[in-house]
């Protein structure tokens, strides 16, 4: 069988001609060793924020950035179009059609302002415009490379229920669709180039999977062919020791196991989905990160669990931070007798649809700890106290208070599950830097130590606890089987 490749885009890496022009050598080149190679696109950078931001000001009434807004959406697909797509037939029906959609966000917005609210499902509408803008710009560019290329509207492939801005693909009925609708372009060897991020109900109306959710799509599209690799292509050298921004010193870890990355990406480290990595394993797929401004760096590989050549003796191998989170409690002496307390408070918190990252419970069951987003946290303090109204009105349940902002903080590596005293490490590491720790929380994995420190603190704790990683031929890390 014929090897297929998916490639998957990111924002940076087409979000400027200088990025696209890199982005038609990378597909040049992957031609050369790949016969079927599908791409998938996100938006330009900063094109999904700008119109969601537009959608949520339109829904406070507020449309004055909105000419702004138009602007800097057309000259950023409108300066990359004039400089790569030099066939002038192309270019203006490219960007005419680049136009259509934003006279669309501007129709949207002055219909959410009217109503004075943004439903779920508008704005899966408005978020899907960006995806929909860039991939018309990149098949354009590598069609007027002279590279044959047909777009294709992920509304074509990926079916999804209508859980909106979160939906979940129905994956049968969408590998159907992907091998019905891209096995004859790859056979004729053209490539498809598609939106990720959006999908569609059965009956048509648009969806998106989640923020940063084009990772996903690729990897969904890389199990429906049975593909052999499937590529991020992002702007750092892959899955690092931590995110780069915080600390420029990161190092590209060469290979990260299935359980690692699981960990890393449920905690923040951006440069992955943590969707996307289901389907990969389950259909047996390669993953590959790499960085599209460094295109000769291997990156990143996902590897099985086993242990890691030359890395072995490493407990710790990277630190994520998750930052806007609250820490909600709930106190009272009388919680002991009440039954079900913990039920019903995760199900109180699950009906305002907040997804809770991490939970700690003292075992003398007079308090229940967990962390929840901020931007969720008056909505669930309102559902528990709703919840426990009667607990409270009879005083078993003293008190139901939140943090300010905080952050989650998360150690990963495999090698800790056979290391002793690697807690000890990281807690004495916080304390000699003063990063002050709130709550701890250790996954039943043991591939993961979270901790949740102030908003404050975060940088000093992930700058810390990297010095750690990066210093561990200490011997007390040294696995002790
Ligand atoms: P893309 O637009 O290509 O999907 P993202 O911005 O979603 O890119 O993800 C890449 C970013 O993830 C990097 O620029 C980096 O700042 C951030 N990041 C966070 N943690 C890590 C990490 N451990 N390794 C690499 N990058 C990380
Ligand atoms: N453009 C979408 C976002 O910014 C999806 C993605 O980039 O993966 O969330
Ligand atoms: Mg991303």
């Amino acid at each position: 069988m014929q090897k297929t490749l998916v490639m998957k885009f990111g924002g940076t890496s087409v979000g400027s001609a200088d990025a696209l022009s890199k982005v038609i050598q990378i597909i040049t080149d992957t031609k050369k060793d790949w016969e079927r190679i599908v791409v998938v696109t996100s938006a330009m950078a900063g094109v999904t924020n700008l119109l969601l931001d537009s959608a949520a000001s339109a829904a406070r009434g507020k449309l004055d950035a909105l000419p702004a807004t138009e602007a800097t959406l057309r000259e950023k697909h409108f300066v990359a179009a004039q400089q790569l797509i030099p066939d002038e037939a192309l270019r203006k029906q490219t960007l005419a059609e680049i136009d259509e959609f934003i006279v669309t966000l501007v129709d949207l917005c002055k219909a959410i302002a009217i109503l004075g609210e943004a439903s779920p499902r508008v704005l899966d509408a408005v978020a899907s415009l960006g995806e929909r803008m860039s991939v018309r710009l990149l098949t354009a560019v590598v069609k007027n490379a002279g590279i044959s290329a047909q777009r294709v509207e992920a509304t074509e492939l990926i079916v999804t229920n209508a859980n909106y801005q979160s939906a979940h693909p129905d994956f049968k009925a969408t590998a159907e669709k992907v091998k019905a609708r891209l096995n004859p372009l790859l056979g004729a060897q053209i490539i498809p180039i598609t939106t990720g991020f959006i999908g569609a109900t059965p009956e048509g109306s648009i969806t998106t999977l989640g923020r940063g959710g084009s990772d996903y799509s690729a990897a969904i599209i890389g199990q429906a062919l049975q593909a052999h690799d499937v590529w991020i292509w992002t702007d750092v050298d892959g899955i690092m020791t931590t995110d780069p921004r915080i600390v420029p010193e990161a190092q590209t870890l060469p290979e990260v196991t299935y359980h690692e990355v699981a960990e890393l990406a449920y905690y923040g480290a951006k440069v992955l989905h943590p969707k996307t990595i289901r389907p990969v394993v389950e259909a047996g797929i390669g993953l590959r990160i790499c960085n599209t401004f460094n295109p000769s760096h291997p990156g990143t590989r996902l590897i099985a669990n086993s242990p890691i050549a030359g890395d072995i003796g490493k407990a710790l191998r990277a630190v994520t931070a998750i930052r806007k989170q609250r820490l909600m409690t709930i106190e009272g002496r009388g919680m002991l007798g009440v039954p079900g307390v913990a039920a019903r408070a995760f199900g109180a918190v699950a009906s305002t649809k907040t997804s809770v990252p991490l939970i700690t419970q003292a075992s003398s069951e007079q308090s229940i700890c967990f962390a929840i987003p901020s931007e969720s946290a008056a909505c669930v303090l309102a559902a528990l106290q709703e919840a426990f109204a009667n607990e409270i009105a009879d005083e078993d349940i003293d008190h139901i208070w939140m943090t300010e902002d905080v952050s989650i903080i998360t150690v990963v590596g495999v090698g800790m599950r056979h290391i002793p005293g690697v807690a000890g490490q990281v807690f004495s590491q916080l304390g000699k830097h003063q990063a002050n720790v709130l709550a701890i929380a250790q996954g039943s994995s043991e591939v993961s130590i979270s901790m949740v420190v102030t908003a404050e603190d975060t940088d000093l704790a992930v700058r810390a606890l990297h010095e750690l990683i990066i210093q561990q031929s200490s011997p007390n890390l040294i696995p002790s089987s």
